[in-house]
């Protein structure tokens, strides 16, 4: 049998860099593209290319043969920090928006033979996650869309635009919104991280009996997905027949104070919560697996506690 090849866009990164193992272990041939190696260990690719997908003459170079699988997972991204500060909405959408572009044109154009792009679950309406106990975030709710982050009209601008390559010229698309997806060898200090890596590192550097600090009241719920259960979701979604866009996540929803006192647990730590001002986004999210359960016969259905566990692991011992 021949080998499958596969690029892998944003290979550096936190989702790519786990998304390169998982295809090399499956066999493939693959190479990474990204501005930067994987920051926590080397990279698994065949061949990594550090070069900017900006630009349209490297996004030419890097697609030089028909790829059997290509996946899209390179944004100007970050968590709350960084996205709902309003300070980088213009090089979050030129950036990405960008990147896009050039993999849809120029995939096409290559004859690659199915793209998967990794949209959010941050494209939902913010007036559907007004109330943190019963946020809407089903398929179908994205319309009329009202993304509460630049970040979210670029994912759904890019969305429209894969679909519509699919319509018009047959590319072979798969879309999915993943929800907050965590784990080791994610980013975990700097500004950039996400709710749980900020909490595990605030948590581990805290004293036993000591105080951490929380954005808003922490009442806003959230769910969490665990990484091995993201590639699972995506592998899957490649394999199907369904183009999406398809929800990715967990179904269990948490509040941010609740995410803290399953940490100090794990941690064997009584920490106690200082509510100070901060970048929120909307106030409740979880994830609708009714679609995914429905098209691919299978949803995650791992514990929040045991992803954390290993996520706590991870970063104390990085401290
Ligand atoms: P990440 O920031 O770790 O990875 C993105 C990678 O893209 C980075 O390594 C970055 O260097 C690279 N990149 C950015 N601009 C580039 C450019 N011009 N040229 C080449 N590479 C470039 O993020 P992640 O958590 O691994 O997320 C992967 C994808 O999944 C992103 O598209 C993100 O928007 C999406 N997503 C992630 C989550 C999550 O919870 N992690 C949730 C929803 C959607």
């Amino acid at each position: 049998m021949e080998t499958k090849t596969a690029l892998v866009c944003g290979a550096g990164g936190f989702i790519g860099s786990h998304l390169v193992k998982k295809l090399k272990k499956e066999g493939f041939w693959v190479r990474g593209v990204d501005l930067k190696k994987p920051e926590f260990s080397e990279t698994a690719a065949d061949e990594f290319v550090v070069g900017d997908l900006r630009d349209q003459l490297l996004v030419q170079s890097v697609l030089d043969r028909p790829f059997d699988e290509v996946y899209q997972l390179a944004a100007d991204m970050g968590g709350a920090g960084y996205i709902f500060t309003g300070e980088h909405d213009a090089d979050v959408m030129h950036n990405s928006a960008t990147i896009n572009l050039n993999m849809a044109y120029y995939g096409n154009k290559a004859g690659i033979k199915k793209i998967f792009y990794s949209s959010s679950a941050c494209i939902y309406p913010a007036y559907n996650q007004l109330d943190a106990d019963n946020p809407k975030c089903c398929e179908d709710s994205a319309y009329p869309a009202e993304p509460d982050s630049e970040y979210g009209w670029e994912k759904l601008f890019s969305e429209r635009m894969y679909l519509a390559f699919h319509r018009n010229y047959g590319l072979d698309v798969r879309i999915a919104r993943f929800h907050n997806i965590f784990g080791p060898e994610g980013t975990w200090r700097g500004g950039k991280e996400k709710a749980p890596a900020a909490m595990c590192r605030k948590v581990a550097e805290a004293a036993n009996g000591g105080e951490i600090e929380v954005w808003g009241d922490g009442l806003q719920t959230r769910s969490f997905l665990y990484i091995d259960e993201c590639l699972e979701g995506v592998r899957r979604l490649m394999d199907s027949n369904f183009n999406g866009p398809v929800n990715i996540g967990s179904e269990e929803m948490v509040t941010i104070n609740g995410l803290v006192d399953m940490t100090a647990k794990i941690a064997d730590k009584e920490i106690k919560i200082k509510h100070i001002s901060g970048p929120l986004g909307v106030r409740g999210r979880n994830s609708d697996n009714g679609v995914i359960l429905d098209k691919l016969g299978w949803a995650p259905s791992g514990k929040l506690h045991d992803g954390l566990k290993e996520t706590y692991k991870w970063i104390s011992e990085q401290i």
